[in-house]
């Protein structure tokens, strides 16, 4: 369980930020002078998400959780032309993400915490930064760090192979990635449109960040640091919810 949580929590974001501050200019120049091809980010991206099913617990196909999730998922399956896989991870923590091939990963402690109604709201704000592929462009990013942290980079200019350990480092940094505001506000107008056409509730996704914001001022505070720190201004994020769906005749 420890290994999971490395991926989730406080524990990544700090990671994040200490790399972060640690790196020198040379580096960071170094760092934007690796190439990193959209092929090599989905080629990447499917070998990351394969390593976090084998180190987390993935529910399996009969397991209750899994079964909701079908449920909830219904006919959206290809999304925007993206074909999505879902898996449940069967950890407590609350944490969804997806990565640029599509794979969709819930964790338990979201599908408890959540109606199905928000859990789709929020796989449908994930797949929205997929489609705006801020997803790809974390991705970039974390394998371009991983490239100059490991020398890769030098010389070639290009990714090599990665070892299990340097793909881990890659996945930690991918989750670790922090979208700009405006990335979540698109990503939230994603999932609504998404919400909106296919007549489900729109003000799931309002009170799914309500939610996350009552607990991350909670005693479990930490559970959710990784999605609530990647996902900040919930209050003011929840209100032009609320504000669209008005305008929309669709305010419940
Ligand atoms: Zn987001």
């Amino acid at each position: 369980m420890k290994k999971v949580m490395l991926f989730l929590g406080m524990t990544i974001c700090t990671q994040a930020v200490s790399h972060a501050q640690g790196l020198g200019q040379a580096v960071a120049d170094a760092i934007g002078s690796v190439t990193v091809t959209n092929e090599q980010v989905a080629q990447y991206s499917k070998q990351a998400v394969q390593q976090m099913d084998a180190k987390n617990p993935v529910a399996g196909p009969n397991d209750p959780y899994t079964q909701r999730l079908n449920n909830i998922i219904g006919p959206y399956r290809t999304i925007d032309n993206i074909p999505i896989n879902y898996k449940v991870y069967a950890v407590k923590d609350v944490n969804a993400f997806a990565t640029a091939d599509g794979s969709v990963r819930v964790f338990k402690g979201l599908m408890d915490l959540m109606s199905d109604e928000e859990v789709l709201a929020v796989i449908g704000h994930e797949i929205g930064h997929v489609v705006n592929q801020d997803s790809r462009d974390a991705m970039k990013s974390a394998l371009r760090r991983s490239a100059v942290r490991n020398a890769l980079g030098s010389g070639s200019g290009a990714i090599g192979r990665l070892s299990r350990s340097q793909l881990g480092a890659v996945a930690d940094g991918f989750l670790g990635a922090k979208f700009s505001r405006e990335q979540e506000s698109q990503a939230d107008d994603y999932s609504y449109d998404f919400l909106k056409r296919n007549g489900k509730n729109v003000i799931a996704l309002a009170t799914s960040f309500e939610k996350l914001a009552k607990l991350s001022g909670g005693s479990q505070g930490g559970k959710v640091a990784e999605l609530m720190s990647s996902h900040p201004d919930s209050k003011a994020r929840s209100e032009r919810i609320y504000e669209r769906a008005r305008r929309d005749g669709l305010a419940r």
